[in-house]
């Protein structure tokens, strides 16, 4: 990740960026109760890529998740889709557009139910009356190893299994970024490693982008940089981050903190 750059549209230096985030303040109620939780975020996230956004406990994570997917508005500054201006969209269109051109997978799978594994994957395109690219369908399937387990529902599959089927279902739209919120929180260390190499294929073999946050350093290890935030602001990054690096960078925040 690097920091924004001053070039407007979504192209700099020949660079395509996903999302970009630009003095992004989000700040919760009023006076002397008001607590400020990103505090001007600038951001930019290149397609393609894997990111992890670290951060003790407190220092924004989820709220810079929740920003940059348009689940939640900043107080001031902008965030940008491609060439999309997020704040300028109301609730119905910005609604269609987590829809269609984001994914999202939650550390509590977020399922439905009722549905069958094949109607959860499918389920973004169906609540837009879109048929699915049956090709692309079977590939990601087959990806994530859920062939013949198309017409079970939820409660008869394993906990790494259902996050499968999330992943499935971020992928089906094949949306320009793809938002991870402790994807494997829920997982044993097994099973979360076959997860996040799940995760890692999305961007390496099918050319996604994903965001995922985590306090997890062998889960940020998956990623291609790291981006931690301490009180509310990005203080430092890591290329290529390894465990031991990311575990020794999140002590030094705690000292700091
Ligand atoms: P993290 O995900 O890193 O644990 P959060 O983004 O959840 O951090 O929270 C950042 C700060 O904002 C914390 O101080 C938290 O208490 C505060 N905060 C988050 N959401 C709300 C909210 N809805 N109302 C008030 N304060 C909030």
């Amino acid at each position: 990740m690097t920091l924004w750059t001053r070039q407007p549209g979504s192209v700099a230096e020949g660079i395509h960026h996903a999302v970009r985030l630009r003095d992004v303040t989000k700040s919760y109620g009023k006076g002397s109760r008001a607590v400020v939780a990103l505090d001007r975020v600038s951001a930019d996230i290149p397609s393609g890529t894997f990111t992890a956004v670290m951060g003790p406990s407190g220092s924004g994570k989820s709220t810079f998740l929740h920003c940059a997917a348009g689940l939640d508005r900043p107080t001031s500054g902008e965030v940008r889709l491609g060439p999309t201006d997020l704040s300028q969209l109301k609730e119905a269109p910005l609604t269609r557009l987590r829809r269609r051109r984001m994914g999202f997978v939650f550390q509590a799978f977020n399922l439905v139910p009722a549905l069958t594994v094949v109607q959860n994957i499918t389920l973004p395109l169906r609540l837009e009356r879109r048929k699915a690219d049956q090709t692309w369908l079977r590939e990601i399937v087959a990806r994530v190893g859920l062939t013949d387990r198309l017409s079970h529902v939820p409660a008869e599959l394993s906990g790494g299994q259902q996050q499968r089927v999330a992943i499935a279902r971020a992928l089906v739209t094949r949306p320009e970024v793809i938002f991870a919120d402790e994807p494997t929180g829920a997982l044993d260390p097994e099973t979360a490693k076959d997860i996040l190499t799940l995760l890692r294929q999305a961007v390496t073999d099918m050319h996604q982008t994903v965001v995922m946050v985590t306090h997890d350093p062998v889960a940020a290890a998956h990623a291609d940089s790291a981006v931690f935030l301490a009180g509310g602001r990005i203080v430092t990054s890591l290329d290529s981050p390894t465990a031991d690096r990311v575990a020794s960078t999140m002590a030094g925040l705690r000292r700091a903190a």
